[in-house]
């Protein structure tokens, strides 16, 4: 027999796609392949996919394929080298633009073995609460039903009634929607369905809904307990297909949309519509699972502005188990944990402790002012749908509103809001602003904004339909009452006017004779309203920005829709994950794009911002600084970090950058050209106050590497806490580094930090840091960056010297307070 050892490379662990392509290459050989999780002590066979992934293992677990058979050794070559080429390309996420990076799952986590699925990150961000299905809750109102001598009767009826519409919609379908209904339809054929039914009404005594319920919850609590993955997913059809029972057998008490949230939930779906996110209360709304929706979707661009969590990439169908337990999304590492115990729970309590941290810092650094390094000023401004938002945004440290999506004022409801309403929302926004700017987009109806009030028929490419300034004129009424509305607020503040999706100039020239019909109207009529509201455009529609010149004569600004500009550019829908790996704004032809609209607008002496999520991504910060533009806008929960990254860019440098990526000639170009802009920044000390913990809760090692880590990331010194951190483990786990006397002194070089750094935690109560030299109480950190050399071994050498000295020990253990400390380490250490 021959063996293979290696840690497993896959930063998302052996998940479903990477066991599959593991399996292919086992199964080309003859021989018996074994695969073995060391971590765990799991074995599998390698050719099959299903028991590859039902070893559990994740990143960095070490193990060994065995392979024993006649052609064992030409397997064990082609394995070797698989495995250490390609065997990491099988983890990519399938799309591939998704902006949140991928980290590997921290050590400080994974040693506590919790059960995991993974996904993939929409919206970033850690929450907890009971997992809920969208529409799970619907079936209570049957359970009313009385029972009656009928109900045998009723059951055979709607099985019946229920197979023949089955029958029905398979002739009309094909692929999975065919597989699927047809597994439907052999279920409720199945005796043992029905027969169950009719004993719970026979011998429990049950009504018929009671015992529709009880059989989908006794098959659901079976299958949800089987290890394999297929029958757990089999949970969603059972419960489908009991629902639809039970609305042919009612269907006056078909489902309604109210779903109410009262404790702290985290809801799975397979997609929501803005309007039903809008109807959910979001103080209990901890993390939303979507398994179906786009990066930019309007239900998504809500939850990122309420600071929810969202992932994707996971079957609604494969937590139906999960259902009612408590969970925690993770959208920093894209994970969903089921079932945390307890050591798990204290993981998450620290990485929330250290996030509300960050956030504090952030806050604390938001009210700075947004300038480059070389002093050059920037809008930095906040997108928003309702009033409410407002006041967040500007604790935030937005220089004003960018975006007012007001079309959200217009969901949810029966009818639209009438000029009061609307005067009062817009006034309360420019009231919370205090003479900050605030552009009050008009209504943005149609695409995926749907208001059923309006009457507008379904169409078959909505985003390139009946939406936006293409409604006003049949809508004139509302439009002309939106307009009042905002020329009356706007006499409070500082209120700019937008208008979204405009084409042509025609059409601006029509919403001007509007405003000025409406002025008028309110001058006749002795209405207060703001005599200044400067009026701008979206650019949004490729077109456009072959007449920008034009536009110029006409309006005062432009801001880049830059969601809906990348769908028509490219004709990606921006709401299908399927064509997602093509949306993608950062290419040679979209930048291109901007600079042209930048260099026209400029050239008129007029500004130009960007509204689409792209503004809100710090990472391309620095080419959209250098194309130019003015004004950035994005959810308020982004501005801090975007203006912390603003304050570290040289401005000529941006030019240069934006410049060579003009030139580029892929999108790979490009982000590798991103990949080695760094921005310089002032050397920081190796220790200073800032990387000094004093009594922490902190209770076990891996809590310490975690927070020491993420205070690292809390302080600038590192944005990469959980690489870093796993540099750490990667040392810490060949040998122990507690190194006596109550002290350990964890080390590492690694390209994760941005400036060299000693923390240390001085700890509450001793700690167990798996060595024979005793527990620890003081933890020195030492994390120096890749071109360092040797310093790091010089440093701990220096310490560990010192360390032996009694009266150094004892005054390290005496300072009580981080200043003690670092003035004790200054004056006897030389870093
Ligand atoms: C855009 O298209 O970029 C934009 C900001 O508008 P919305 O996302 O509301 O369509
Ligand atoms: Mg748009």
């Amino acid at each position: 027999m021959l063996s293979i050892e290696f840690f497993c490379p896959l930063p998302n662990g052996l998940h479903a796609r990477p066991a599959w392509a593991l399996k292919e290459q086992c199964s080309a050989w003859r021989s018996d392949i074994r695969f073995i999780n060391k971590r765990l002590n799991t074995h599998a066979d390698g050719k099959s996919s299903l028991a590859l992934i039902s070893t559990g293992t994740l990143f960095n677990d070490s193990c060994v394929l065995e392979i024993s058979g006649s052609d064992e050794e030409q397997a064990r070559r082609a394995l070797d080298q698989y495995l250490s080429s390609e065997f990491i390309d099988s983890d990519s996420i399938p799309s591939g633009d998704a902006p949140h990076v991928a980290h590997p799952l921290p050590r400080s986590l994974v040693r506590l073995n919790p059960q995991l699925q993974h996904g993939i990150t929409l919206a970033s961000g850690i929450g907890a609460g009971t997992l809920r299905g969208w529409q799970s809750d619907n079936l209570q109102r049957y359970r009313q039903r009385p029972a009656s001598p009928e109900d045998i009767t009723r059951l055979e009826h709607s099985l019946a009634t229920l197979a023949e519409q089955l029958n029905h919609r398979l002739r009309g379908l094909d692929g999975e929607s065919k597989t699927i209904i047809s597994a439907h339809l052999s279920l409720i054929q199945d005796d043992e369905f029905g027969e169950n039914i009719r004993r719970l009404i026979d011998e429990e005594r049950l009504s018929l809904a009671e015992a529709i319920i009880r059989n989908m919850e006794q098959i659901c609590n079976k299958l949800s307990l089987s290890a394999s993955d297929y029958l757990r997913e089999r949970v969603s059809d059972i419960r489908d297909i009991s629902e639809q029972l039970l609305s042919i057998t009612w269907p006056e008490l078909q489902p309604t949309s109210a779903f109410t949230l009262d404790t702290p939930t985290v809801l799975v779906a397979e997609d929501l519509t803005p309007s039903q996110f809008l109807s959910l209360d979001t103080r209990h709304l901890k993390g939303m699972v979507l398994e179906k929706t786009g990066r930019t979707s309007h239900t998504l661009i809500l939850a990122r502005a309420a600071s929810i969590p969202v992932l994707s990439g996971l079957k609604v169908a494969s937590l139906e188990p999960y259902a009612g337990k408590k969970v925690i999304l993770d959208g920093v590492c894209s994970v969903l944990v089921t079932e945390p115990d307890e050591a798990v729970n204290h993981y998450y309590s620290v990485a929330q402790r250290l996030a509300d941290k960050r956030h504090q810092q952030q806050i604390k650094d938001a009210g700075l002012p947004a300038l480059t390094r070389d002093n050059v000023p920037v809008d930095i401004a906040a997108n928003i749908g309702s009033a409410l938002e407002a006041p967040g945004a500007f604790a935030s440290g937005a220089q004003g509103v960018g975006l007012f999506r007001t079309e959200m004022l217009y969901m949810d409801r029966d009818t639209a809001p009438d000029e009061q309403e609307q005067f009062e929302a817009y006034q309360q926004v420019l009231l919370s602003a205090e003479g900050k700017p605030v552009i009050f987009r008009t209504m943005d109806i149609g695409g995926d904004k749907q208001i059923p009030y309006l009457n507008i028929p379904q169409e078959e490419n909505p985003f390139l339909g009946y939406r936006a300034v293409r409604i006003y004129p049949e809508f004139a009424h509302l439009f002309r009452t939106q307009l009042r509305a905002i020329l009356r607020a706007g006499a409070s503040g500082n209120a700019l006017l937008m208008i979204p999706m405009v084409h042509s100039l025609d059409q601006i020239l029509w919403v001007k004779q509007e405003l000025q019909k409406v002025r008028e109207a309110l001058t006749s009529q002795g209405l207060r309203h703001t005599p200044h509201l400067p009026l701008g455009i979206m650019v949004e529609v490729p077109s456009v920005c072959f007449i920008i010149d034009h536009f110029c004569d006409e309006v005062d600004f432009f801001s880049i829709g830059s969601n809906d500009m990348t769908q028509y550019l490219y004709a990606v829908d921006r709401n299908n994950p399927r064509v997602s790996p093509l949306y993608n704004p950062i290419t040679p032809s979209f930048l291109r794009m901007v600079r042209q609209i930048v260099d026209a607008a400029h050239r008129h002496g007029k500004w130009v911002g960007i509204c689409g999520e792209l503004g809100g991504e710090r990472r391309y910060l620095p080419l959209l600084l250098g194309l130019g533009i003015d004004e950035f806008s994005m959810s308020g929960p982004r501005i801090p970090a975007v203006k912390a990254q603003l304050r570290q860019l040289e401005s000529d440098a941006c030019r240069t950058l934006a410049e060579q990526a003009c030139e580029c000639r892929s999108a790979e170009e490009i982000e590798t050209l991103l990949a080695d802009f760094t921005p310089e920044e002032p050397p920081r000390p190796l220790l200073a106050l800032e990387t000094i913990v004093f009594n922490e809760p902190l209770t076990s090692k891996e809590q310490v590497l975690q927070f020491l880590c993420g205070n690292l990331a809390i302080q600038g010194r590192t944005e990469n806490p959980l690489e870093l951190e796993e540099d750490v483990w990667q040392r810490e786990e060949i040998v122990t580094t507690a190194v006596g006397f109550g002290v350990a002194i964890p080390h590492t070089k690694s390209q994760w930090i941005r400036h060299s750094s000693i923390s240390i935690a001085r700890l509450e109560k001793p700690i167990d840091w798996e060595s024979e030299m005793g527990e620890v109480e003081l933890v020195i950190m030492l994390t120096l960056g890749a071109q360092e050399g040797n310093n790091h071994v010089k440093v701990f050498s220096q310490l560990a010297r010192k360390l032996v000295n009694k009266a150094f020990r004892e005054a390290l253990f005496a300072a009580d307070s981080p200043q003690g400390l670092l003035d004790l380490l200054n004056a006897e250490i030389s870093f």
